[in-house]
This record gives C-alpha cells, structure tokens and sequence, in this order.
C-alpha cells in the first residue's frame, strides 16, 4: 500500500488543505476508486472505508489483489472543517454557498475536440485514449480556490477508474444506489451485495454531480463518434447512499465493507472466492420516476411511514401538526413506490422537502436532484 497526499491549492496565509490517497494493488491494472464524504458531514462512507482498508491490508498481505485500488476516505477537507455553532455543516462551501457534490467540471465537450483525429477501431487502444485526455483536460484546468482544486484532485484520481464509487448517505433512508443505464447489471451486482432497496437510473442527472462527470464524457463521445469508431463506456461510476446520517456504527460499516469487498473480488479485483451475490432486494427505477412529498403547511412532523416502506399513492406519510391552530394535516405520497428516505427534522415550514418516493413510471426532466 503507498499513501500520497495531494495539496490543495493555499486559500489564505498558513491555511492549506490536503488530500490523502491509499494506493493497493497494481498500478496500472483494471482500477477501482472509492471516495467518501464528499458531503462532509455524511460519515457512515468514512468507516466503511476503514473497515475496507484492513480486509485490502489483508488481501495485500496474501498476495491476492490484481487490481488497482485507490481509498480516499477524506474526500473533503475543506467542508469537514466547518462548523457553525456547534453544528458541523459540509454539503456547502461557506466561502461559496455551493454545494461540494456540484459544479464538477463537464470535460466532455474539451474532449471531442481534443480527439477529433485520434480514436480508430481498436476500443482498447480508444479507452486508452480518452483516458490520457481526460488526464490532461485536468492537468491543464484551472484551479481559482481550494474548492476548484479539490474537485480536480479527486477527479485525477478517479477519471482512469473502471469503477468509481462515491460513498454518500441521506438524511433518514434505507440504501440506495445511483447509476447510469449502460451499468444497471452492475449497479445491480453491487446493490445485492449492499442489500441496496432502491437503485436509481438517470443518464443526464443535471447538477454536474462528481459520477455524473466521470461518466458523462463517455456517453458524449459515443454520442458524437460511436458511428465510427467504437466508445465503450468505461467507467461505471456510482453515488451510493448508505442509509441515513446516524447509521453510522462499526457493525454497520464493517458488513458494507465486506459486501464492497466481495463485490470487488466478483469484479476481478480481488483474487479470492467470491460469495455470490444475495438476493436483489429492488429493481432499478428511474430517476425521474422519482417524487418527493412537500409539506403543505408548517408544523411538527409526526412520521407514520418508515424508511424503505412500499407507499400506495395517497398512503399517509406523516402528520404535520400547527401547534397554535391545534390542526393536524395529513402529508400523503405522491405516487406508488418506496420511500427511501426523509428529512431528519421534525419541524415543518411550508415547501420543505419530507421525503422521496421511488416510483416505475419517468415523470421529470431537467436537474433530477435537489439543491
Ligand atoms: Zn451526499
């Protein structure tokens, strides 16, 4: 294993953030990329990380890995430093306002252009290519703040990953999964594993999350030369959500670990019997089949429904009760589907977001996520 750290960009006098990378395998082999927290104050990612780190020290040990595997377990120094009054606060840049899983530079179109001459027949040799362009769009970006060089940084270390996994977690929610649809099978291998309830399938997410500019630039250039020359997509880039912010414990973690590191052993990382995969627990949806229940009034939140239930449209999720009014208004599902997750307040002001629903049947378009 070799640890790297990777400087970002100095934001003020005395004042520098960096990243840490730990490297197994063999650099150069079919790679996987896991970062976690990049919402920093999403913590459940963090230690599966650690649990994964000692059975990978393990597989070192034995001689058994084959692939190259990259653990950025910090992913954001930066948001993991604030916190405002007793509260730590990492889905947005302070000194922006941005949200640290957006505003990921799009690469795909610099790509195009810088490969308008060079792909052939050879898909290898192509996805060899793409890579060394990817690489290089990134070593010639600009970097204005620490917050731009730290997407570039995490972006460098994952862009010549075959798998990418972004290890989130909601507010209150079972697991769930986000892929795009040339790696349903796969999101689906890793959602068996993960006892995934939801897996989420949209190939324009909007937002310019970090999968989404991994694997966005793949799509593009099929789009625009596959007629020609063959573009295979070649990164299977995922955001996993591992429950909700409080599921975080060793016993938990320490059995994500073990079904990330049993699907990386089925994905020819690991050398080594691979358990099959349990039972699939969901079928994909799509993304845009997604609803989110709002509430209507403001109010204490009084939940009936739980995560990872199976709603019927009009099912109660929640009470919301006016404590001045003595009213209590009921918050129903949208659609038919499972609800995935919920916010963790339990106070309501009209408009919020309570919670999501995965339902069968696309019913949006344009940004797919929230804020
Ligand atoms: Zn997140």
């Amino acid at each position: 294993m070799r640890t790297d750290q990777h400087p970002l960009p100095l934001g003020s006098a005395n004042c520098q953030y960096s990243l840490s990378s730990f490297h197994y395998g063999v650099p150069g082999a079919r790679k996987a990329y896991l970062q976690a927290s990049l919402h920093a104050d999403e913590l459940p990612g963090m230690l599966v990380l650690h649990h994964l780190r000692e059975l990978l020290e393990q597989a070192e040990a034995e001689g058994r890995l084959q692939g190259e595997i990259v653990l950025v377990p910090v992913a954001n120094p930066i948001g993991l430093g604030q916190t405002f009054m007793h509260d730590q606060m990492g889905r947005f840049d302070f000194a922006s306002g941005v949200n640290f899983n957006r505003g990921f530079p799009d690469l795909s179109q610099q790509l195009i252009v810088l490969l308008a001459d060079a792909l052939g027949d050879d898909a290898q040799r192509n996805i060899r290519l793409i890579r060394a362009g990817l690489r290089q769009l990134l070593d010639a970006a600009e970097c204005r703040t620490p917050l731009d060089g730290m997407r570039i940084e995490l972006m460098r270390l994952a862009h010549d990953a075959d798998i990418v996994l972004d290890l989130h977690c909601d507010c209150e929610a079972v697991m769930h999964i986000y892929t795009q649809s040339d790696h349903v099978a796969e999101a689906e291998r890793l959602g068996c594993y993960l006892g995934a309830r939801v897996i989420l399938v949209a190939d324009a997410v909007g937002g310019a999350c970090f999968d989404e500019m991994l694997f966005k630039p793949w799509l593009r250039l099929r789009a625009h030369y596959g007629a020609q020359f063959p573009v295979p997509q070649s990164c299977f880039a995922s955001t996993v959500e591992l429950r909700g912010e409080q599921d975080v414990s060793d016993q938990l973690a320490g059995a994500d670990a073990l079904g990330i590191y049993h699907y990386l052993c089925g994905a020819g990382m690991i050398v080594g019997a691979a358990t099959p995969p349990p039972a699939a627990a969901c079928a994909p949806t799509p993304l845009s089949g997604s609803a989110t229940a709002y509430a209507g009034e403001s109010g204490v939140i009084s939940y009936l429904a739980e995560p990872g239930d199976m709603l019927q449209a009009g099912d109660l999720i929640c009470s919301i009760v006016d404590p001045l009014s003595g009213h209590a208004y009921p918050v129903t599902s949208p659609i038919d589907g499972v609800m995935y997750s919920r916010v963790i307040f339990r106070y309501a002001t009209r408009g919020m977001e309570l919670a999501k629903i995965a339902g069968k049947i696309e019913r949006r378009s344009g940004n797919l996520l929230g804020p």
